[in-house]
């Protein structure tokens, strides 16, 4: 089966969910699949219940668990762009068939990994593999070089009347 790239972006909730929709379908169908979680670190709901499907979905986060305002320190930097050579090398290894980039657009944004190293890999990726790429911002070459793009508008959330991020719903 040939494999797309896929990018959900846009300030609307249902990025990250999206993302995780998709690998539990993908498994349903016995398809394996890596999810990257690049900035993230800590145990989000999601990753507490895809254990469940361990034989299937591999996590791995590669974020240092500290927020990062404007400019990441070298340990952000350091541990994200070994992430992204690790994602490369199970992606060429042809272990999985569906790889996601959780926040791979908010970690090109923030200078994590240098733009033309995300775009590299979008080129070279096995034409079996589909790609999902996550996360606000997504940048234009990262747009153009995509299949699919959806950008999820936000109409309304409840985030800007002070509710921040629950357990079970937001992480
Ligand atoms: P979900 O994980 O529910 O699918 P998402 O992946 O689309 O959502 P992110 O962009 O990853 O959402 O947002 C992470 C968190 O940021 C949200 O759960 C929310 O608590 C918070 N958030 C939402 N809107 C804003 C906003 N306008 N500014 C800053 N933070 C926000
Ligand atoms: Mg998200």
């Amino acid at each position: 089966m040939k494999g797309y790239i896929q990018v959900y972006t846009g300030n609307g909730k249902g990025k990250t969910t999206a993302a995780i929709g998709l690998s539990v379908r993908a498994a349903g169908a016995g398809l394996k699949v890596f999810i990257g979680q690049f900035i993230k670190m800590g145990d989000y709901s999601e990753i507490k219940a895809l254990e469940r499907f361990s034989d299937l979905i591999t996590v791995k986060q590669f974020g240092k668990g500290r927020f990062i305002k404007n400019k990441p320190s070298p340990e952000d930097i350091q541990s994200a762009s070994d992430g992204l050579k690790e994602i490369e090398k199970r992606i060429k290894d042809g272990e999985f068939d569906v790889v996601i980039l959780e926040e791979g657009n908010v970690a090109v944004s923030l200078g994590l990994f240098p733009e033309k190293d995300l775009l590299d890999l979008m080129d070279t990726k096995p034409p079996q593999v589909e790609l999902v790429i996550t996360g606000r911002g997504a940048l234009p070459s990262v747009i153009e070089k995509a299949d699919l793009v959806t950008e999820m508008l936000e109409i309304k959330h409840y985030y800007n009347k002070g509710v921040v991020a629950r357990v079970g719903i937001e992480k």
